[in-house]
């Protein structure tokens, strides 16, 4: 298995567990089965893109 195949190394936030998320969607532990939530990643400063996308559920 080659490491794009494995995907990303994730560490469990629940358990500590260390594993390859596979590319799966949702992201679960192996171990406890906890959903992997991926760490919200700050590319930009805030951008007010205007009132029609904050409204949108
Ligand atoms: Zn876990």
């Amino acid at each position: 298995m080659s490491k794009a195949e494995r995907g990303t190394k994730r560490v469990c936030s629940d358990c500590g567990e260390k594993y390859f998320d596979l590319n799966h969607d949702p992201i679960v532990c192996p171990l406890c089965e906890a959903v992997f939530v991926p760490p919200v990643v700050k590319t930009k400063p805030a951008t007010r893109r205007g009132p029609s996308s904050w409204y949108k559920n």
